[in-house]
């Protein structure tokens, strides 16, 4: 066993791993980063990153098929290679994590490929070394994806999302378990480049985390793509023999494919890291931090790892609190009610805070706006193409939204100062006050509010009852 002696151990040089380490690497800390597969983790080489590459092609293909009616006629056809391509090339280069281990290295860091565990409150073994970190230690260990014990799985060759991400051909069919963001989003995509695809999900709509007009949205948009959805029920056994894989679910449904992709969820295990050498509890599903990432003295957990919002957006934020806090910078600490997620499916769906449902749980006087997008200037302009809504979750009492959803074109970007809303606590006043540019998506916020008066606005929409609800709340 050798032995040496940095300031700060990160332990998973992923995502966050990687964010955290270029910080305190260039605040001049002597960095030792442990990786047990890629530097730059799942965001860059099987996940966001490469799905959303992919999703942009199936987008092309998309507008393309709106073409016929509107503005002439196109013809379409859809060829995978040039996309596994890009992503095999451009995006992961091979899934090789060359550039990053040179990131890390040039900047004065030392990266050592391994698994590591901790086996003290400051140090951390990989391999034949032990490590002493002076100031701390990071994990940064991710996740990895759920598999459901259903009888049969295990006998299957099922994908996950690391083998669909880094296909170079498609199957003519596939059934995807699982109807959350990713279940939907790779549904969809794969759907554009003419794979038959059925999705099973057990809970009764798919997207169940997000308000229930979006799983309508979303439903409506995968009927008119030929997505057969079985939602409410569960898969209950798989078997499988040389060209197809067959899925029986508890309504008595045999649903056949070509392969088969598990998409259901994320799971963390950290019986394997050795917190307990450390006085950490490794008993929990997460590993608990507080609003600092801190789970013991001197010893901090970011991203997937502590099961708080499963988001590189919120792991990028850990590593900034975090390394915030070993620096000894200010920085405000960790929140959770403003957190964006985003689906990037046709409608996307963009969401922010509380859902209706949540926020009248959590005993909110609860003020609701349903817009939608048809009836919006811009989204009548966009005609076909412009399903969706924007749905505003305002507190009546203390006069600012606490959730919301901006479905339909780009419905993330919609989103962002919706975000802001929730984030600040924005006054509704405020939004109601501000001037929005015309004719925009984003614009149709103010359209739901009530902004610029009630005169032309309400002309695509004289039944709307959002701003009765809303005008309930505060003075216009
Ligand atoms: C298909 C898909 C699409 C997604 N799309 C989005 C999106 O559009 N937007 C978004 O915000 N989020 C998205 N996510 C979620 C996002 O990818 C994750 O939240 C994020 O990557 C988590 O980062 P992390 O640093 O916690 O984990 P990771 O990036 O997984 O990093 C953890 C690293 O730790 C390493 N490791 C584990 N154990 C050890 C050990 N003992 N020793 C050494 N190394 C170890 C692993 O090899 C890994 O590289 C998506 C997820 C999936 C699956």
């Amino acid at each position: 066993m050798t032995h040496s002696e940095v300031d700060v151990v990160v332990l998973g040089v992923g995502t966050c791993g990687e964010d955290l380490s270029l910080q305190l690497l260039d605040a001049g800390l002597e960095v030792a980063g442990i990786e047990a597969s890629l530097v730059g983790g799942e965001c860059a080489y099987w996940a966001c990153i490469p799905s959303k590459v992919m999703i942009r092609a199936s987008s092309l293909l998309a507008a393309a098929r709106q073409v016929d009616g509107v503005a002439g006629h196109a013809e379409v056809t859809p060829d995978w290679a040039p996309v596994a391509a890009r992503v095999r090339n451009e995006v992961t280069g091979g899934w090789d994590d060359s550039m990053g281990v040179g990131r890390f290295e040039q900047r004065g860091g030392r990266l050592i490929h391994g698994r590591g565990r901790l086996t003290g409150p400051a140090t951390v073994s990989v391999g034949e070394e032990s490590i002493t970190a002076r100031r701390g230690i990071v994990v940064a260990t991710g996740s990895k994806p759920a598999i459901p014990p259903i009888p049969g799985l295990a006998d299957v060759a099922y994908w996950t999302t690391h083998d669909i991400i880094s296909a170079e051909t498609l199957p003519g069919s596939l059934t995807i378990l699982g109807g959350g963001a990713v279940g939907c989003e790779l549904a969809q995509l794969v759907t554009a480049f003419g794979v038959k695809v059925a999705i099973v999900e057990g809970r009764d709509r798919l997207l169940p985390g997000e308000e229930p007009e979006a799983s309508s949205v979303v439903a409506t948009a995968f009927a008119a793509d030929g997505i057969s959805v079985h939602t409410g029920v569960m898969a209950e056994s798989i078997e499988s023999d040389q060209s197809s894989i067959t899925v029986k679910l508890s309504d008595g449904t045999e649903v056949v494919a070509e392969r088969l992709l598990v998409a259901t969820g994320r799971a963390v295990d950290i019986t394997e890291l050795g917190l307990e050498s450390a006085g950490i509890d490794a008993t929990t599903r997460f590993i608990e931090v507080d609003d600092r990432l801190r789970a013991a003295d001197q010893i901090w957990a970011i991203g997937d790892v502590t099961g708080k919002s499963m988001f590189t957006h919120v792991a990028v934020r850990h590593a900034a609190v975090v390394a915030a806090d070993i620096i000894g910078r200010e920085i405000a600490p960790m929140r959770y009610d403003a957190v964006p997620r985003v689906t990037f499916t046709m409608p996307e769906i963009g969401a922010v805070g509380l859902t209706e449902a949540q926020a009248v749980e959590a005993g909110i006087d609860v003020a609701v706006a349903v817009k939608h997008v048809p009836a919006t200037f811009r989204g009548w302009i966009h005609g076909v193409g412009n399903a969706g809504f924007i749905k505003l979750v305002v507190d009546r009492q203390q006069g600012q939204l606490v959730g919301a959803t901006a479905a339909g074109p780009q419905g993330g970007e919609v989103l962002g100062m919706l975000a802001l809303a929730v984030h600040a606590k924005l006054p509704l006043d405020q939004l109601r006050s501000m001037i929005y540019p015309f004719p925009t998506f984003g614009g149709g916020i103010g359209e739901a509010i009530g902004a610029s008066g009630r005169g032309v606005m309400t002309v695509l929409d004289p039944e709307y009852k959002g701003l009765q609800e809303l005008d309930a709340v505060g003075n216009p």
